[in-house]
């Protein structure tokens, strides 16, 4: 008798951890870190369903924080058994998990030297780099499309997701009393999106689902020409004399915009100049993408083919100096600056911005989510003024948006990849999302014809 536990994710979009009891252990889908407010997060990110020693696996599916960020805590508290995921994930995880304990041991250094009353307020990192490097070093690539075993008659395959590169919707077949198969989507990606395949459509019919649902009441615009518009805005502020910032993810807007921008140099819409990639974690993530051309799509493929790297040419600069970070700013002649983070909210992209805009030549492009109360939504907002490093400066410079790169499905991309497997569901579990998200999808579920939607609170178990 098999039955499923959820834990993470359930009526929220971070933390992402469910439980699959079988005759013989608990295997758990996803590890993620729960982001929220600082108390909240470390309680909830410090404690497990059961003890970690005692989870006979992990199935991942893809690398995003959310979705991984809590593998080394697990690990810190004794989980030695192996994690089955993408070669291209595990290699992610290996940059973006090092990354994540740095971020936990600043945080800890930060909050001991700064906030802490008295000794016994002092705290210790969720986890630490030492602990990342232990995770690395249980993680079991597998091949897409593969049946792995990972329990006694229990085993999994990796389906393209078409999220984020090595990105997979992972279908379990379990073999004991009676044979039963469950696919958990982990996070959904779109068609026609840059770099990737496109996510498996429609997905394989089974008995059980559990799916995200964070776009699922909302349809995205058009991906529109991206690459077109990218192209035009630059060649426009080269005519002006000025410099493009562009503030982008590490890891997926990072890469589809240098990957755009080779394309272009390549075809001679985009006049050579120089593109600086200025962020470490971005060219750490760059390294794994130009690893793993088994997840890039018929046409990444071609280009890769005709120019050997998708990511570079003699105009591309990667940085990751403090030194040479800060000699672009002596640049005086157009060119392009993509540097992390995303949100404006803190990393070398601040420097750049400090910089660039109070000219009225330069412009800033958009291509990525700016959350509320980030400097990067006060610059979609186009304020007059922002505070950058405590200091107010003008935005003289032009914004321009760019809306489209995201990586994730909506209600369209739901309903084609999933209502044709709706109506054979026993029933279908409604995960990661949260106010009008999850009864957005549980509509299109049942309306593609299936008769049993749950949307689980965290501790809610059902038997399989
Ligand atoms: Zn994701």
């Amino acid at each position: 008798m098999a039955e499923l536990e959820f834990y993470g994710a359930a009526q929220t979009v971070t933390g992402s951890m469910h439980l699959l009891h079988l005759r013989d252990g608990v295997v758990s889908l996803d590890c993620g870190l729960f982001q929220g407010r600082r108390e909240e997060s470390r309680t909830r990110n410090s404690t497990f369903p059961l003890p970690p020693q005692e989870l006979a696996g992990l199935l991942l599916s893809h690398a995003h924080i959310d979705h991984s960020g809590n593998i080394p805590g697990l690990v810190r508290q004794g989980f030695t058994s192996p994690v089955y995921t993408t070669a291209a994930t595990c290699d992610l995880c290996d940059v973006m998990l090092a990354d994540s304990a740095h971020i936990q041991e600043e945080d800890a250094r930060y909050w001991n030297e700064k906030r802490a009353r008295n000794a016994s307020d002092r705290i210790t990192p969720l986890y630490t780099l030492q602990d990342a490097r232990a995770a690395a070093a249980i993680f079991h690539p597998v091949p897409y499309d593969t049946w792995q075993e990972f329990a006694d008659r229990c085993s999994a395959q990796w389906i393209e997701a078409g999220h984020i590169l090595g990105s997979a919707c992972i279908l379990v077949a379990i073999h004991q009393s009676r044979p039963m198969h469950l696919l958990f989507t982990g996070d959904l990606g779109r068609r026609h999106m840059p770099i990737l395949r496109d996510p498996t459509c429609p997905l394989p019919r089974v008995d059980y689902l559990i799916t995200e649902c964070t776009y699922a009441d909302r349809r995205h615009a058009n991906p529109t020409d991206m690459k077109a518009q990218l192209v035009r805005i630059i060649n426009e502020t080269v005519q002006a004399g000025g410099k493009v910032i562009i503030p982008a993810f590490s890891v997926g807007r990072t890469q589809t915009a240098v990957y755009y921008l080779c394309q272009a140099l390549a075809e001679k819409t985009l006049r050579p100049l120089p593109i600086f990639v200025d962020s470490p974690l971005s060219v750490q993530a760059t390294e794994v993408f130009k690893k793993h051309p088994e997840c890039y799509d018929a046409e990444a493929r071609d280009f890769w083919f005709r120019q050997g790297d998708i990511f570079g040419t003699q105009q591309v600069r990667y940085i990751t100096a403090v030194e040479e970070s800060k000699a672009i700013n002596e640049l005086k002649e157009p060119c392009v600056v993509i540097a992390s983070a995303g949100m404006c909210e803190a990393g070398r992209i601040l420097h750049h911005l400090k910089n660039n805009v109070e000219n009225e030549a330069n412009t800033v492009v958009i291509i990525g989510y700016q959350a509320q109360h980030t400097l990067g939504r006060r610059i979609v907002e186009r304020r007059e003024e922002l505070k950058i490093f405590g200091r107010m400066y003008k935005l003289l410079c032009r914004v321009e948006i760019l809306n489209g790169f995201s990586a994730h499905a909506d209600a369209d991309d739901f309903a084609r990849c999933l209502g044709p497997i709706a109506s054979d569901l026993r029933a279908a579990f409604v995960v990661h999302g949260e106010g009008a998200q999850p009864a957005a999808m549980t509509d299109i579920l049942k309306r593609a014809g299936c008769k049993t939607v749950h949307v689980p609170a965290p501790g809610d178990r059902f038997e399989l």
